[in-house]
């Protein structure tokens, strides 16, 4: 690896020449396995088999069906259950718990927003704890300081890639009697000890829409080991109300039930793509790999941490910078990055902040479900109740879509020099 020193030009920012001449490549995982599937479903003139009623095909056609069983079989599950979209996944995950209105899940900020939108379509309140400052997720001892009477569930979310930590938040839901839902959308494939990401939940599940790791343009698979769970989920993903006379007897709690069916093409898909999952998240980790062990010696920069026993699939690869260290904003640096041609984000997701949750308002227009009488009146979600998630949006974080592309070794070295080069012209004792 080149020191800092040996990188020699003027940085593009003040007119130099970029270090990357042509954006990267976009990452097509699709291929002629895929293409064959869809013929044969196309071939078969079904596209769809379920049924919204008590009947053999309640559960779907025969894609669906032999999709779940391999999810089942990857991931180490009993059951598998698909759906049309990750957000309709964890939509029927808060259902299927026997969630009252007014109960609170708490939830990180440091997420796509449907995590916990998703509370809110059950009437539940989402409660916002606070992210380890080295992992990006949920601070189990944040967490413990927003439990309530009214707490019932922990909603964990493996983002960029790494498990949350499980064994501290079992230990939490074991305590104070709460349920799990994990949202691994973007950790398909990472390991958390001797289980996949996702899997240690009483209810997980990933995504498979366009921008994930493996994708059927949109889609989800819910992960759980827990029959009773698994028959609430289907109940909930195909018409809940209307299938549940002809079953007999059923408890009828949020059996509110919605179209979440996902189709036999993006199931023939999900099939290929889950094949090919493996290889593709070794390919990542070891770009991942080469890229921090040529960053990790810039001064103020600290590379992602995978704690010992789990492993990263780094949908995203996140970075931290130390402005007190660098003498420079992460703005700044950012923005010569870019110009050399790095297309590096420097904002994440700070939910508890959007608009909906600082004007209380969902439902209609009068603060509902905050404002009942079933909610505790005293949820809030002003700035500060997440004091490292807001710095890290604020003046800490950086990260490089890494799964977005389809990049070579060389192409990452070009991003270790580009780096080297703007942190040799603006950082004070590079
Ligand atoms: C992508 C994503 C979702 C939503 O998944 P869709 O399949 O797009 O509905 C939810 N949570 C996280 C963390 C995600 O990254």
């Amino acid at each position: 690896m080149k020191n800092a020193s040996e990188v020699v030009g003027e940085i593009a920012l003040r007119g130099g020449v970029p270090v990357i001449k042509a954006p990267f490549r976009r990452y097509n995982s699709l291929g002629k396995e895929e293409q064959v599937a869809v013929q044969a479903v196309m071939e078969s003139g079904v596209l769809s088999q379920f049924l919204g009623c008590w009947h053999e095909d309640f559960y779907g056609g025969s894609k669906v069906r032999e999709f779940e069983a391999d999810c089942a079989r990857f991931f180490g599950v009993k059951h598998a259950i698909t759906v049309n979209s990750w957000t309709s996944g964890l939509i029927a995950a808060v259902g299927a718990l026997d969630i009252e209105p007014g109960d609170e899940i708490i939830v990180t900020p440091w997420t796509m927003c449907a995590s916990a939108t998703a509370i809110l379509h059950w009437n539940a309140i989402p409660v916002f704890a606070d992210i380890d400052p080295k992992t990006f997720n949920l601070d189990p001892e944040s967490v413990r300081a927003n439990i309530t009477e009214k707490t019932r569930a922990i909603m964990a979310v493996d983002i960029f890639g790494l498990s949350a930590d499980m064994q501290a938040l079992r230990a939490l839901a074991d305590e104070f009697n709460l349920k799990i839902i994990s949202d691994t959308a973007q950790a398909p494939g990472a390991r958390y000890g001797e289980h996949y990401a996702g899997t240690l939940a009483d209810i997980g599940g990933y995504s498979l829409n366009y921008h994930k790791h493996i994708h059927t343009g949109e889609g989800g698979v819910l992960v759980t080991n827990d029959d009773q769970l698994a028959e609430r989920l289907k109940l909930i993903r195909n018409h809940a109300e209307a299938v549940i006379p002809g079953m007999g007897e059923r408890p009828l709690n949020n059996m509110l039930g919605y179209n979440f069916r996902l189709g036999e093409i993006e199931c023939a898909i999900g099939i290929e793509q889950l094949k090919k999952l493996p290889a593709l998240v070794a390919s990542r980790q070891r770009l991942a790999e080469r890229l921090s062990a040529g960053l990790r010696d810039l001064t103020g920069l600290t590379v992602p941490f995978v704690p010992d026993g789990s492993t990263h699939v780094y949908y995203m690869y996140p970075l931290l910078v130390d402005d007190a260290q660098t003498g420079c904003s992460k703005e700044h640096l950012a923005e010569a990055l870019r110009a050399e041609g790095v297309e590096i984000s420097t904002r994440y997701q700070n939910v508890h902040l959007l608009p909906m949750y600082q004007k209380k308002m969902a439902y209609g227009s009068h603060g509902f479900p905050w404002s009942a009488d079933f909610a505790r009146q005293d949820v809030n979600y002003i700035k500060g109740i997440c004091p490292v998630a807001e710095d890290y949006n604020d003046h800490r974080y950086m990260g490089f879509g890494l799964c977005v592309y389809d990049l070579s070794e060389a192409d990452i070295d070009l991003i270790i020099t580009a780096f080297r080069k703007v942190w040799n012209a603006l950082v004070k004792s590079a």
